[in-house]
């Protein structure tokens, strides 16, 4: 298996990370005077777990995996930094992502001084494995969201598994909507892919956007190194706690997402009758891209109404598009009965 330090930027190899306090003593103790804590009870006057054990615990648990295979991060979207920054010399290396999908992809990379090449997906939205490695090629990141935002579709674990195999850099995938898919996640490939990175979410199917909380699932070693560059107490005791204590709810959280498949079915059929969508793409997570005569036009009227919908026209392949979230039923039905005016 090929060494996680060949794809580490090499200025960063001999990093000491910042430890602290509560890196240097873990344990009970009765008396704590090492972290300039007011002394104060509050319920948040500490300092959190910089490992967030106990979650990570409870989250591995529940996804089949080791803690030691588990980075959590302040949304996905400081996993995906933290993978730029681990990976990629500023000014320097490259890094390609399948087009259109998430935004944050292009912004992450700029940030980090980081050309972001995307390859283009086939007309309906599936994936030319041969077009995906040659096009990636020389790259140190890939990133390929399944199910992909904003077209819905999940791609073949075989596929996934065959771009890990081939692609020579880091292979991120992105299941930010796993729990919506029949096709399952890449999860079991991290113990046979050592560059395979998974980011998942509690924003979307767990219903927790507001706390902010970001899974990567990869391979110890890959870990490990993100342990060492992350900000220290980069999780906030109020998410873990209240992650926690969610998460011990798991029934209502399948029952939510069983529902809101259920009403994606739905959904699927009613927006067959109406008039001024063109085309309907299917979906394997929580929104459906449709394609209609005139989006802008559509889109506007709808926040007449008070309905906001996602207009995603300027994206590539995705001309005339509106991507639509899959809402409770009463919402679903406002939704359509509006599209009905059109
Ligand atoms: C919503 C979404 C996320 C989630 O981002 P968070 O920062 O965890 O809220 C990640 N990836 C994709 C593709 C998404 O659509």
């Amino acid at each position: 298996m090929k060494d996680i330090k060949n794809w580490i930027r090499p200025d960063l190899l001999d990093l000491k990370p910042y430890s602290s306090a509560r890196d240097e003593f873990e344990g009970e103790a009765s008396i704590y005077l090492d972290a300039n804590e007011n002394p104060f009870e509050n319920g948040v006057n500490r300092y959190p777990d910089p490992y967030q054990l106990k979650l990570k615990n409870k989250l591995a648990e529940i996804k089949g995996i080791q803690v030691n295979e588990l980075l959590l991060g302040n949304g996905s979207d400081e996993c995906i930094d933290l993978l730029f920054r681990l990976f990629c010399v500023p000014g320097k290396d490259f890094a390609a992502s399948i087009a259109p999908s998430y935004g944050m992809y292009q912004v992450s990379a700029k940030l980090n001084q980081i050309p972001l090449k995307e390859i283009t997906l086939n007309d309906d939205f599936t994936l030319d494995t041969a077009k995906v490695l040659n096009e990636s090629k020389g790259a140190k990141l890939l990133f390929i969201c399944s199910p992909n935002n904003p077209s819905g579709n999940a791609f073949e674990l075989s596929v996934i598994e065959e771009i890990a195999q081939k692609f020579e850099g880091i292979l991120v995938v992105d299941e930010a909507y796993v729990d919506f898919s029949d096709k399952g996640s890449v999860v079991r490939l991290i113990q046979q892919y050592p560059n395979l990175a998974i980011s998942q979410t509690l924003s979307k199917a767990y219903g927790m956007a507001g706390i902010r909380l970001g899974l990567l699932i990869a391979n110890p070693s890959m870990i490990q190194w993100l342990n060492k560059i992350k900000p220290p107490y980069n999780i906030n005791q109020l998410t873990q706690s209240f992650a926690l204590e969610q998460l011990n709810k798991l029934d209502e959280i399948n029952a939510q997402i069983q529902y809101l498949v259920n009403e994606r079915k739905r959904l699927l059929d009613d927006l067959k009758t109406v008039n001024c969508i063109v085309k309907i793409y299917p979906s394997d997570a929580n929104f459906i891209l449709v394609k209609v005569n005139n989006a802008n036009e559509i889109y506007q009227s709808l926040i007449q109404q008070g309905i906001v919908v996602r207009n995603r026209s300027t994206q590539v392949l995705c001309e005339n598009t509106l991507r639509l979230t899959i809402g409770t039923k009463e919402e679903n039905d406002k939704l359509i009965v509006a599209l009905k005016q059109f």
